[in-house]
């Protein structure tokens, strides 16, 4: 743990150091839960974004986009369910006087246990070498199955106070379990109650007769709101989705874990609109496809995982997390949930307007039931750039700190180097530059040793490396260096557009 701290503390600094992530307000003292992204992190989170309303928008002829506003009729909320539902349960410790959420404590109480199963299959596999069978093991070895039954009551027990909206069970719960304060170390918690998240502001210049209107926790109430005007004016025939980025607000209670938990965020959110009765199969399908977007960056499998909710929120019929293993261990990177038809029917409720599709082929009305995906542009920006950065120890006995971002999320593509200030060869390298940028972003850089200018490119993540030396004045070809292996090879200027795309 005491080295996915210092981990931790590493990405944080170095989101700093090279232009990544600043705090917000910084000169200021900064503001919690806030962040500003600078000029290197603006380019990967637009990169990420685009990687995504790619897959999502143009890969489906059935999906489109919106881009609905962040304000939006206060009875929206009411619609919804926010403004009486969208809480999170806290509790104080009244020793430290610091101030928790009710189920984190819960949560980071189970992932505890877990950690002990970890151990357990860590020893059994030194001792049982290549026979070691992970599965076998967790399904029979006693003090697994003992930590595993406690997990599953807890969960259970959790699960059923927060359907009853039980916050004296949930206080019971943390004190039955002997949860104590990381601060104080003590137990000695004030009743847990509820909060709600939005943020509210005034609309108007009159105070006193102006509505109270909410900063979105969520993008996803501007879909459903525009449901008939895009399946309208765009033909749209169910099953269909519509798309959205933008940002979201939420006043968490405890913000921490850098871009984690953020109190403005971003959101990058489908709504997909089928048949009454086919929601799980497609369900199924979103959950499959999900994932696939997120192996194709090229992460390895064993960093995420599926988390099955237990606990459904009172609209859904299914929902599911995809996890990935944060440096502070597996969290929720996206939700994917099947939201059945409360959202629309809610709406046609609350402003009188029927929210139905006519099905030509069934030959009759009915409310579209959703699936929706939604994910953090900021926590996908946490777990690309986490799993990215690395300290290697090199042939020759140094290190070097590398982001081994997957090229199509570099910030830069290419940098372009004179291996020195003079000769001409700025002048070449600058027309290798102008060549290059109008397909891709390109750095040029010509201070410092090469070795020095190299490693600046490793620590931002830039794929690859194009020296121009004097042999490139006499035959016009450059050296390619590449982040991952460092290998080089010499390709000639003519070729260095196709070459670098086909590997980008
Ligand atoms: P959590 O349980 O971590 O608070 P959530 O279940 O409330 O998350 P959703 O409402 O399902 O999250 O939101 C969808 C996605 O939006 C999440 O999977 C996450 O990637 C992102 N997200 C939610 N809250 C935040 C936040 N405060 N900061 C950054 N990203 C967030």
């Amino acid at each position: 743990m005491a080295n996915q701290d210092e981990f931790f503390k590493k990405v944080v600094a170095h989101a700093k150091e090279y232009g990544f992530i600043f705090p917000s307000s910084e000169i200021y003292d900064g503001l919690a839960a806030v962040y500003d992204y600078g000029q290197m992190g603006v380019e990967l989170k637009n990169n990420i974004k685009q990687y995504w309303w790619r897959a999502m928008v143009q890969m489906h002829e059935n999906i489109v986009g919106l881009d609905s506003a962040i304000f939006m009729h206060p009875r929206i909320w009411k619609a919804s369910g926010h403004v009486d539902a969208f809480n999170d349960p806290l509790i104080d410790n009244k020793d430290s006087k610091k101030r928790y959420r009710a189920d984190v404590l819960i949560e980071d109480h189970i992932a505890k246990i877990e950690d002990k199963i970890e151990k357990e299959c860590e020893k059994a596999h030194k001792r049982f070498g290549d026979a070691f069978d992970r599965q076998q093991f967790v399904t029979t070895n006693a003090r697994v199955l003992e930590h595993q039954k406690q997990i599953d009551e807890i969960q259970a027990k959790y699960a059923e106070l927060m359907n009853a909206n039980d916050l004296v069970g949930l206080k019971q719960l943390i004190l039955d379990l002997g949860i104590v304060c990381p601060i104080s170390g003590t137990r000695n918690w004030t009743d847990v109650r509820q909060f709600n998240l939005m943020f509210a502001t005034k609309m108007g210049s009159v105070i006193d007769d102006s509505d109270t209107l909410y900063l979105r926790p969520e993008t996803a109430q501007g879909i459903f709101v525009n449901f008939l005007n895009v399946q309208k004016s765009g033909r749209m025939k169910v099953p269909f989705g519509i798309a959205q980025i933008g940002k979201a607000f939420r006043n968490e209670i405890v913000a921490r874990q850098f871009i984690f938990r953020m109190r403005e965020f971003e959101q990058m959110e489908m709504q997909f609109f089928v048949r009454p009765g086919t929601e799980l199969e497609w369900f199924k399908r979103w959950k499959e496809e999900r994932l696939q977007w997120h192996l194709a960056l090229g992460i390895p499998e064993e960093c995420y995982r599926f988390h099955d909710h237990e606990k459904l929120a009172h609209y859904a019929n299914a929902a599911t997390d995809i996890e990935f293993r944060f440096p502070f261990g597996f969290k929720e990177l996206e939700g994917i949930h099947s939201r059945t038809d409360f959202d629309l029917s809610r709406h046609s409720e609350f402003s009188g307007k029927k929210l139905q599709y006519f099905d030509s082929e069934l030959n009759e009305n009915y409310t579209p039931y959703v699936i929706e995906t939604s994910i953090g542009v900021d926590r996908m920006f946490l777990a690309v750039f986490s799993h990215a950065l690395k300290e290697e120890s090199l042939e020759d006995g140094s290190t070097r700190t590398v982001l081994n971002l997957p090229a199509r999320l570099a910030p830069y593509k290419a940098a372009v180097l004179p291996l020195v200030k003079k000769d001409g060869l700025p002048e070449k390298a600058r027309e290798v530059q102008h060549l290059l940028m109008p397909e891709m972003m390109v750095q040029y850089d010509e201070k410092d040793a090469i070795g020095r200018r190299y490693r600046r490119q490793d620590a931002i993540g830039t794929p690859f490396c194009i020296t121009v030396d004097n042999d490139t004045l006499e035959n016009g070809a450059v050296t390619v260096r590449h982040r991952d292996s460092m290998q080089q090879e010499r390709v000639a200027i003519d070729q260095l557009l196709p070459y670098l795309k086909a590997r980008l």
